[in-house]
């Protein structure tokens, strides 16, 4: 099979689709960093940083995108002379002409990303968002005419509007009465010019995640028959089920805290830095890729034994209080795994383009 070529926007948009860059945190710098939308991808080279080493590997194996979970350009850019590493590897990819492009909390706060990767390496099949996020939902309500009803919806769900956790196509209708009277410049669908006019129409309520909500309405413009449509938009103070920080999830059964900790060491590797072991068994596991001791209580409030996750401080550890287990593995161990789960994404929707995974690790730091 020979190897295809990718505009690096259909890629970007490929990661955007499961990723939604609206959905990274403020400080964060998910995105396209360098690199025309345009230009055209030979192959990607999959990485959790970008340092000058990974630029040298992808000019050696003629990948002319590199795609990482932290981003290169974080905190801006007032200068670029290669002051330092990550200013090197900027400049090297610029001048061997290599785009670069972050997935970062963006991938960490939606349900099958970062967390759900690592929740598979811990054992667990059902898991949960542990703090969700607030804000991301909005309810649509649109009146429209009993016989356009099913249509108008149909477009909606196609749209992504509808869904509440593993299910589609979600929404309520009730039926009623709506009036209007077509002025002279009017093109009504129903009745006449002039002459107040009652239809029978359904108030069709449907949830919509802010993100596609320019699309939603877009569709239901297009697919509704009135030249103007009554709609409402409404804020919920609802939490997204799906998208947040950190993940739970319950093991089938209890097991030995000290095994566990094993099983963790033998799965990600490294060292394991872990608080004082007060109960036997543990069977609710709470875990964030990435820096997550800011979530500390959020795991504790859901009733976890165990807390994984990376780069605690010293007096964080003690927060632990006999209450939880807490577990630190290192932030490059427990992130190791979405290279992986990004190659496989873009894999899936693109069979036959050639995504390639480092061969080298960019752990900062060594263990003897
Ligand atoms: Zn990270």
């Amino acid at each position: 099979m020979e190897a295809k070529s990718l505009k690096l926007n259909s890629i970007a948009k490929c990661l955007e689709e499961w990723a939604p860059l609206s959905l990274q945190e403020s400080y964060d710098n998910s995105r396209l960093l360098y690199g025309e939308p345009e230009a055209t991808v030979h192959a990607a080279l999959v990485c959790l940083d970008v340092t000058s080493f990974i630029v040298d590997e992808a000019i050696a194996k003629g990948a002319n995108l590199i795609i990482s979970h932290h981003p290169l350009i974080f905190g801006g850019l007032k200068s670029l002379t290669g002051k330092n590493d990550s200013e090197k590897a900027l400049i090297k990819a610029i001048q061997n002409n290599i785009a670069i492009y972050a997935c970062h909390t963006n991938l960490d706060n939606v349900i099958n990303g970062v967390n759900s990767a690592i929740g598979k390496r811990l054992g667990l099949s059902q898991m949960k968002i542990l703090a969700p996020k607030e804000n991301l939902l909005k309810k649509l309500v649109v009146y429209v005419p009993e016989a356009d009803w099913q249509k108008l919806s149909e477009a909606m769900w196609q749209a992504g509007a509808g869904s509440i956790g593993n299910y589609d196509e979600c929404s309520f209708r009730t039926v009623g009465t709506g009036t209007f009277k077509a002025s002279a410049n009017a093109n009504p669908a129903k009745g006449e010019k002039g002459i107040r006019h009652e239809e029978k129409e359904f108030r069709l309520e449907v949830l919509v995640e802010a993100q596609v909500l320019n699309k939603v309405l877009d569709v239901m413009h297009r697919a509704h028959p009135y030249e103007e449509v009554a709609y409402d938009i409404f804020d919920l103070n609802n939490p997204h089920p799906q998208v947040g920080s950190g993940m739970y999830g319950d093991l089938e059964e209890a097991v030995n805290a000290h095994d566990f900790l094993r099983h963790i060491k033998k799965e990600f590797g490294g060292i394991v830095r872990y608080t004082k072991v007060h109960q036997d068994s543990i069977r609710r596991i709470a875990w964030c890729g990435g820096s997550g001791s800011f979530l500390l209580n959020k795991a504790k409030s859901v009733g976890a034994d165990l807390f994984l996750s990376s780069d605690f401080k010293y007096h964080q550890f003690f927060e632990a209080d006999n209450e939880i287990l807490i577990a630190d593995i290192g932030h490059f161990e427990n992130e190791q795994f979405t290279i992986d789960l990004i190659a496989e994404h873009l894999r899936k929707k693109f069979p036959n383009f050639a995504v390639l995974l480092t061969e080298n690790s960019t752990n900062p730091i060594n263990y003897i």
